[in-house]
């Protein structure tokens, strides 16, 4: 398995940018315009704090026990550890 580098990328036209893990050597367009989106820069994780790296809101939930914000694709929350119940399923409100 390898670690794909984040990339922050720009479509010249609108100025709008983007963060993806691109592969070196492939192109990447826009998905409106189609067009070739440019290299702005390199993006450097930073563990382990995830407030600190640049994901979509799109890509974030809110942990069940502690109510901060973590990326989807994590089964423990980087906050406080601990495993995050599943996608989708609505919490019980409490009364
Ligand atoms: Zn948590």
């Amino acid at each position: 398995m390898s670690l794909k580098q984040r990339y922050r990328m720009r479509t010249p036209s609108t100025g709008r940018e983007i963060f993806l893990e691109a592969e070196p050597g492939k192109i990447y367009r826009d998905r409106d315009t189609g067009e070739t989106l440019e290299v702005v820069g390199k993006v450097i994780p930073l563990a382990p704090s995830p407030s600190r790296l640049p994901f979509a809101v799109e890509n974030l939930r809110f942990c069940n026990w502690c109510d901060q914000l973590a990326q989807k694709d994590l089964n423990d929350c980087p906050t406080c550890g601990r495993r995050m119940g599943p996608l989708g399923v609505p919490v019980p409100a409490s009364d």
